[in-house]
């Protein structure tokens, strides 16, 4: 998601204008108040260049979008962990998470 969703300006330390580099929409997130922390504390683009600014891990297995109150409708219509898998045809295959094991809170 790191390709698709791109922060285009910090307004604050906490608030981000967006954009979809799919649509081209832009909106304005904030990081909820309690995840501030991790928000912060964490950079894992090092670890994972391809996921979304927003996406933070806070245990082993788990992951948390850090603006989970403010996601773009596009992120409340999937789940940005899993993958549809198509055939040529554009037929269902298979869903698969994109990261084994992991689950979004
Ligand atoms: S749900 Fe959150 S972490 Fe997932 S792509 Fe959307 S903004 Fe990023």
């Amino acid at each position: 998601m790191g390709e698709i969703i791109e922060i285009i300006e910090v307004l604050n330390p906490g608030s981000f204008r967006i954009r979809f580099s799919v649509t081209g929409e832009e909106r304005v997130v904030s990081v909820d108040p309690d995840k501030r922390d991790v928000f912060h504390l964490q950079d894992d683009n090092s670890l994972m260049p391809m996921a979304c600014p927003f996406l933070r891990k806070i245990c082993n297995k788990k992951y948390v979008c850090v603006v989970h109150t403010s996601r773009p409708e596009l992120c409340c219509q999937y789940s940005c962990y899993r993958i549809l898998v198509l055939d040529s045809q554009e037929t269902k295959v298979e869903r698969r998470r994109m990261l084994p094991g992991i689950s979004l809170q």
